[in-house]
């Protein structure tokens, strides 16, 4: 256990904070950046840094550098706003998915135009029936000789708008349990048959998407892992998604402003701040054994819940301290009313939390209502 930063982290800290410096000046400085925040040209400007995929093996285009390396980035782009969500999901979850269980063709077509920025990608998961209960989804891909052709729908898919790719759980088999038939599907979203509807969500973004299949057409090459067996890959993706600094800082650019305009002369001001800065500290602990790899498994379900209730006392803080003026519609009005989203996003919390007690801990589950 070392806690101290080395010499060269140190300097990729300065460096990281530089660019993020930069790429607000240009392009803006946005809450929930890595969720909300969409522009291409910063994706190509990070990439062209060698900041997408920097943790991915070299074999495949990747830096090869520590996790820990991307943990420094990630903290010093988010904490400035700066917009990262056109490369987020393909950076923490996509790559990492095709480089674990994808194919060398696969590793070869789809991972350099990530790595270089210019490939979007969003994730096709929640179904209007199936969100918690991801086993649940009906979404179906008939395979027909070497390809499947694709129908159902998608809800809440963030990005699907101006994604190069969706990411698809859908399922091939309908006989048996219903979590297993489940496969994950790349699909190019300039596919015949697909139709994109944006909704806007309670601050007027429109990131959120719905998406209809009407008998996409998809080549069988662009299956992931293995046919009708997906659910652990998908279980192992979740894990990408619910432990990392995102969870922590969605709202820390807004947190900083607040922290300026906060009157500390008043002795429960500066508490409230003690307050959040312990929580802050603690909830990074928890991301960082994760990102070093030693938090048990499944144990990012209790990081989640932990980061992003966190992330809800920092919104009420801000709220507090704008007072009225919050009310105005501007970015902090939109930063606090965005605040329920995270803890449902990635997993609710009462879902996290079952996870824990039955996977993590091991306790008896609630027997289902027969
Ligand atoms: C900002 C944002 C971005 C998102 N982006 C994406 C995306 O890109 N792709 C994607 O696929 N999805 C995305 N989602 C969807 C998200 O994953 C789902 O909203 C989430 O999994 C919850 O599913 P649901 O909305 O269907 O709610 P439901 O599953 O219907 O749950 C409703 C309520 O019931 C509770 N509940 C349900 N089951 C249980 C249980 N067994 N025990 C206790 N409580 C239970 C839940 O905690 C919740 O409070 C996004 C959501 C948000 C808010």
């Amino acid at each position: 256990m070392e806690f101290a930063w080395t010499d060269d982290q140190l300097a990729l800290r300065a460096q990281a904070k530089e660019v993020a410096a930069r790429l607000v000046a240009t392009y803006g400085r946005h809450n929930d950046s890595w969720m909300a925040a969409y522009s291409r040209e910063a994706a190509i400007e990070v990439g062209a840094q060698g900041w997408i995929g920097m943790t991915w093996p070299t074999a495949v285009g990747g830096g090869g550098r520590p996790a820990i390396d991307r943990l420094i980035v990630s903290e010093e782009l988010i904490a400035a706003g700066a917009p990262i969500g056109a490369w987020w999901v393909a950076d923490r979850q996509m790559g990492p998915a095709i480089i674990a269980y994808g194919t060398d063709d696969q590793r070869a077509r789809f991972l350099p135009e990530i790595i270089a920025g210019r490939s979007t990608w969003c994730i096709g998961m929640s179904e209007p029936g199936a969100g918690s209960d991801l086993a649940g989804l009906t979404t179906r891909a008939e395979r027909t000789g070497d390809e499947f052709v694709v129908n159902g729908q998608k809800i809440w898919t963030s990005f699907a708008a101006k994604a190069d790719f969706i990411y698809l759980i859908c399922r091939t088999r309908s006989v048996g349990p219903p979590h297993a038939g489940i496969s994950e599907i790349i699909v190019p979203m300039d596919s015949p048959g697909i139709e994109v509807r944006t909704i806007a969500d309670l601050t007027r973004g429109e990131h959120f998407c719905e998406v209809f299949f009407d008998d996409v057409h998809v080549s069988a090459a662009n299956l992931v892992g293995t046919e009708g067996g997906a659910f652990a890959q998908t279980m192992r993706q979740l894990e990408h998604e619910r432990g990392g600094i995102d969870r922590l800082m969605s709202n820390r650019a807004l947190y900083e402003l607040a922290l300026e305009r906060a009157d500390t002369t008043d002795p429960l001001v500066r508490d409230e701040i003690g307050r959040l800065e312990c929580g802050y500290r603690i909830g990074r602990l928890l991301v960082i054994r994760e990102t070093l790899g030693q938090a048990p498994t499944g144990f990012s379900a209790a990081t989640k819940v932990y980061c992003t209730e966190h992330e809800q006392r920092v919104a009420r803080f801000i709220a507090r301290v704008f007072g009225a003026d919050g009310l105005l519609w501007d970015q902090t009005g939109q930063g606090i009313v965005y605040a329920p989203a995270y803890t449902i996003m990635g997993g609710t919390s009462n879902i996290l939390r079952n996870v824990l007690g039955e996977r993590v801990l091991g306790l008896p589950r609630e027997p289902r209502a027969s």
